[in-house]
């Protein structure tokens, strides 16, 4: 475990992750919420029951197993704390909250970014999910080419713009 409460931020230590059996069959989320607060918007989106949390102040946990990978609940997260993760074909995908404008567009080549916004790989936008209300987060999904990275990027800078 980390000392985040310190840094400000996680490490892969902090997270519990599904098999790499379930991520290479679907997208599946993960969880950096580790803050006991009053929220729950995650376990109320999630269409199959799959985030338990022990309480309105509990830590979410997600049944990867349960999980269809949907996206609701990194839409509806107010913390910015849920992402998607899946590999095909070779390729690491993370799905994230996004929060600036304009959106990126698919095909845009963007800076992978690190807790720390430190710049870890380059990759492309494959996915756009816009802001449905103003309650949820546009998700943008990013695909690139070392699958270990499905652990660190959480976050993207446009860098070429396709369009
Ligand atoms: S991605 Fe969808 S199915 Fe998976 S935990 Fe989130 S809301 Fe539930
Ligand atoms: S909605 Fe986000 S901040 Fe709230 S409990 Fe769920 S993961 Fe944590």
């Amino acid at each position: 475990m980390s000392d985040y409460l310190r840094t400000g931020y996680l490490d892969v230590s902090d997270l519990e992750f599904p098999d790499e059996d379930i991520v290479k069959q679907h997208f599946v989320a993960v969880t950096e919420c580790v803050q006991e607060i009053p929220c729950n918007p995650c376990v109320e989106s999630c269409p199959v029951s799959a985030i338990k949390m022990d309480g309105i102040n509990g830590i979410p946990h997600i049944d990867f197993e349960k999980c269809i990978g949907c996206g609701n609940c990194v839409a509806v997260c107010p913390g910015l704390a849920m992402f998607l993760v899946n590999i095909k074909e070779g390729k690491g995908r993370v799905s994230l909250p996004y929060e600036m404008l304009p959106l990126p567009n698919k095909g845009d080549t963007v800076n992978l970014l690190d807790r720390e916004g430190k710049k870890v790989g380059i990759g492309t936008v494959i996915g756009i999910r816009q802001i449905e209300k103003d309650t949820t987060s546009s998700v943008i999904t990013v695909e690139f080419d070392d699958t270990s990275l499905i652990k660190v990027v959480r976050n993207i800078e446009v860098v070429k713009n396709e369009r």
